[in-house]
């Protein structure tokens, strides 16, 4: 049974989570200093698979090089959202924070794969970034959005290749077919559920000023 840990991790706190079976585990976005992490992993006898971007921000990418030396999992991410570490919003380094080691990465597609014996449907969910992409485990009842949703919210489309009204089409045509009890686990905050953000999230309601 697929099992999963959240961690926050680096200055902005970003959801770091670790999904696990039996002994092996893979990482989605790890997003600040690896080390809480890398303890969990030794001491629970853990094998790192894989490490998993869902967009290349750099506060969800600052722990892909370590993690990466130190485990020999492959770093997977989106190609479209390569022109990003080039920009300051994925190479890090203004207003004090933190530059993003430099790391390598296999490009992720879109579409049905599996992880740790668990099938994961890889969605391209642009719109905070063009490459953002969402994983959906159904075992876990679950789908890990990265910054394309939060609790009552959206991601921000400010940066660059972002787009709102690209931003909305993801949510609603991805994320909100899903089955409604699905767990949202986003990039920062609170989880919440399909059936929650459909109802109730301002963003996608038709008098919403947004
Ligand atoms: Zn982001």
């Amino acid at each position: 049974m697929l099992k999963m840990k959240k961690f926050n991790l680096g200055p902005l706190e970003t959801n770091c989570y670790l999904l696990y079976k039996g002994k092996e585990a893979i990482v989605i976005d790890p997003g600040g200093d690896p080390e809480v992490l890398l303890d969990y992993i030794n001491n629970n006898g853990l094998t790192l698979k894989a490490i998993l971007n869902t967009h290349l921000h750099f506060d969800h990418i600052q722990g892909n090089a370590e993690l990466s030396s130190q485990t020999k999992a492959p770093v997977l991410s989106p190609e479209k959202d390569r022109f990003l570490l080039s920009e300051e919003v994925g190479a890090g380094g203004f207003m004090g924070l933190p530059k993003t080691p430099e790391f390598e990465f296999q490009n992720l597609e879109s579409g049905e794969t599996s992880f740790l014996g668990s099938t994961c449907h890889i969605l391209n969910t642009p719109g905070h970034t063009p490459g953002s992409l969402s994983f959906f485990f159904p075992d876990l009842e679950g789908v890990f959005v990265g910054d394309l949703l939060f609790h009552r919210s959206v991601g921000r489309t400010d940066f660059p290749g972002g787009d709102a009204e690209v931003l909305k089409q993801s949510a609603r045509e991805q994320i909100f077919v899903l089955p409604d009890n699905t767990t949202i686990y986003s990039g920062h905050g609170l989880d919440s559920r399909v059936l929650d953000e459909k109802l109730h999230n301002p963003f996608f309601h038709e008098n919403s000023f947004f």
